[in-house]
């Protein structure tokens, strides 16, 4: 999947680090930029909604560092040297899994560390097809709070490995969060059943589990290749498609320009609404990100 020249990419940066770190002492005596003064189990997790989860499981015995910055799409996001050297250090490196990290084989083998556990949260679930651009299937498991449970299961089980020493608090910790995933998918399930349409145009492929779990359909997107705007013979056929369901909203989301929306809302007159598949942390809850965007669903389809 990735180029000779970014895989060669991935070795000089490694280097760098290593360089670095035997300049500026790996024992310890200089304080390092994300492990200063704690002893907290250091954990990188690649998009926002598996921070979250991370955080939620850890509490106060873990210090989790997300790879893809707010407002970066997962998809085209790559690592910087500072990330790669947080990943020398850390102990747990949380993955989506399912192509996703498209840098992870590289990064992990370029760092080297053997004391890292990478966890592939989508082990073990039923993975839906994905277009040409994501031969392993579609990538968005967790915006389906019960995928999300899962996933769940797969950091508690990485961290208890980690470090055994927790294991009784992440698995409380767990527990609890799990309960409030529960709660999250019964108002979803009772929400939806109050839609009078169950169609609905998405910006990027990233609400197929949502839709298969709560029985709403995507009938179009408008980005199949997220950053890659639609042809004018493209855009003509989900006006076409948004007439034919009478859609009262046109979905764009904020990691992306909504130009391709906004012509094809005027259009068919419809109005933009934004849906959030990362959410945008620190200010951030999963069980909130999903909320919202519950409600501006809510705007559109009820
Ligand atoms: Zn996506």
């Amino acid at each position: 999947m990735m180029s000779k020249p970014i895989r060669f990419l991935y070795v000089v940066l490694a280097m760098a680090v290593l360089l670095w770190l035997s300049l500026t002492g790996c024992g310890g005596r200089t304080p390092q930029p994300t492990d200063a003064g704690t002893d907290k189990l250091l954990i990188a997790a690649s998009i926002a909604p598996l921070y979250d989860f991370s955080q939620q499981v850890g509490g106060d015995r873990v210090q989790v560092e997300m790879l893809v910055p707010p407002g970066a799409s997962p998809h085209t996001y790559e690592l910087t040297p500072a990330q790669l050297q947080t990943l020398s250090k850390a102990r747990v490196l949380v993955l989506n899994g399912i192509g996703l990290e498209f840098w992870a084989d590289d990064a992990v083998n370029a760092v080297n560390n053997h004391h890292l556990v990478v966890v592939d949260t989508s082990q073990g679930l039923t993975i839906l097809e994905g277009d040409s651009d994501e031969p392993k299937g579609n990538p968005h498991i967790w915006l389906d709070p019960l995928n999300a449970i899962h996933q769940v299961e797969r950091i508690r089980d990485a961290l208890v490995q980690a470090d055994p020493g927790g294991a009784e608090i992440y698995r409380a910790n767990a527990e609890r969060y799990i309960g409030e995933l529960k709660t999250l998918d019964q108002e979803i399930r009772g929400r939806v059943a109050t839609f009078s349409s169950k169609e609905f145009i998405a910006f990027h492929p990233a609400w197929v589990y949502f839709a298969r779990r709560y029985g709403l359909e995507q009938v179009a997107v408008i980005e199949t290749t997220p950053g890659k705007e639609p042809s004018p013979a493209e855009v003509a056929q989900i006006v076409k498609t948004a007439r034919a369901i009478g859609a009262k909203a046109i979905f764009a989301e904020p990691q992306f320009s909504p130009k391709a929306a906004e012509v094809i809302a005027a259009e068919s007159g419809a109005e933009v609404l934004f849906l959030n598949p990362l959410g945008d942390p620190p200010d951030f809850r999963y069980v909130d990100m999903m909320r919202r965007n519950l409600a501006e669903m809510e705007k559109a389809l009820k």
